[in-house]
């Protein structure tokens, strides 16, 4: 018997879930509120684990059209010297995020996905009914709440265990790249100058990725468009590439999520409004997709919707937990002095037990994959 879903929100962890669904047979309807399928954020580092996952769904190869694949991520100080060297022993690709949705989008409407756009979610009851913001009531076998960081669905339902909005933020930003040439060499290269980060971060044959990372509390530094003369004061060995910076950017507030549970009866909440991580691994999409694949797969093993998306959480919530951990530490040297920051990276560099721990959610083979 054929089973629905309604999910609410067309970013990567909704259209994840729509194709895991549909490809799985079931009958599934994706709100998105706003008029079309679009993200913003510039461009995206796709790790070894969201790769698999965009290989099962079928979006891979049009995902990574023009992506540029990375061999390496460097660490370096205000005056331009290296403080690590972090060789990928796993495949990573930057890549665009529109190209990435657009690539999820079509893949789901291949598996039969049916995907509407300007249709908001309002709320949703453990019991499978969801309401939209024009009064409408639908009911499905499973709602899934795919709403993003500021999710109304998870909200309504009172699953946040704790959420805070954390200190620091960052500016992202494509330029178009001089030709095809420029950073063709498999480098990522993140740049210190006290507690403001440049990273430099090719994403496309056309593009390159930059993102500006600073304190909230630095509001010169978060304005946008970009103080072009405060940040190559911090970053002189980047002043031309800062030159080349135009007026279309957009500053975020990292944020930490941790829920109760992932679920409410017939309700299962995925991405952002699970469990919304600060970027420092790059990892927030990466776990969306993985987890919306899995729940595709549970879903697969027992007719019983709440035990399934119990299970489901069981098995997949330790992973995204190590991440977010993970991602909260590698944040922490913004905090510090320049010397201990200086420090912690020589010994990261190092040190096989902390490659390991900040690795191990890309190294890791997606369930379902
Ligand atoms: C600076 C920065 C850099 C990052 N870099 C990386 C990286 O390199 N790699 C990585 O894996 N992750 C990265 N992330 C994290 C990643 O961007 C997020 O984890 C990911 O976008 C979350 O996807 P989502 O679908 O859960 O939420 P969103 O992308 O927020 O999508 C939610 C969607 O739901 C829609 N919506 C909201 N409310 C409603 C409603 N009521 N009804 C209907 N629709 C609604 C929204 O319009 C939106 O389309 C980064 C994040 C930041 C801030």
């Amino acid at each position: 018997m054929e089973r629905s879903a309604e999910i609410v929100g067309g970013g990567f962890a909704g259209l994840a879930a729509a194709c895991a669904l549909a490809r799985r047979g079931w009958r599934v309807r994706l709100h998105e509120r706003a008029d079309r399928l679009r993200t913003a954020g510039a461009g995206i580092n796709v790790y070894e684990n969201g790769l698999r996952v965009l290989e099962a769904l079928g979006a891979s190869d049009e995902t990574l059209r023009g992506g540029a694949r990375h061999l390496a991520r460097e660490t370096r100080d205000q005056h331009d010297r290296l403080l690590s060297t972090h060789p990928w022993n796993v495949r990573v690709y930057g890549v665009l995020r529109q190209r990435m949705i657009d690539a999820l989008a079509a893949a789901a409407r291949r598996a039969g996905a049916e995907i509407i756009t300007g249709s908001e979610g309002a709320g949703a009851t453990p019991e499978g009914e969801l309401t939209l913001a024009n009064g409408e009531r639908l009911r499905a076998e499973l709602i899934v709440a795919a709403d993003g960081v500021n999710s109304r669905i998870r909200d309504a339902l009172g699953l946040v265990a704790k959420r805070r909005a954390l200190p620091d933020g960052c500016i992202r930003i494509l330029i178009p790249k001089v030709d095809a040439a420029e950073a063709s060499d498999g480098r990522t290269i993140e740049y210190w100058s006290g507690n403001r980060r440049f990273l430099y971060n090719p994403c496309s044959e056309t593009h390159l990725y930059l993102a500006l990372t600073m304190l909230h509390a630095d509001a010169a530094a978060r304005a946008v468009p970009v103080d072009k003369a405060l940040w190559s004061r911090s970053f002189p060995q980047l002043a031309p590439l800062i030159a080349r910076i135009g007026d279309i950017a957009r500053y975020d507030r990292f944020e930490y999520i941790r829920l109760k549970r992932w679920s409410a009866g017939r309700v299962a909440v995925i991405g952002d409004a699970a469990h919304a991580i600060p970027p420092n691994i790059g990892q927030g999409a990466g776990c969306a997709m993985m987890n919306a694949l899995a729940l595709g797969v549970y879903l697969d093993r027992s007719a019983d919707i709440p035990a399934a998306l119990a299970a489901w959480e069981a098995a997949e919530r330790p992973l995204t937990d190590h991440t977010q951990r993970i991602s909260l530490l590698f944040g922490m040297p913004a905090f510090w002095p320049p010397k201990l920051r200086e420090l912690f990276y020589f010994l990261a560099a190092r040190s096989r037990w902390l490659t390991a721990q900040r690795t191990r959610t890309a190294r890791h083979v997606p369930t379902g994959t």
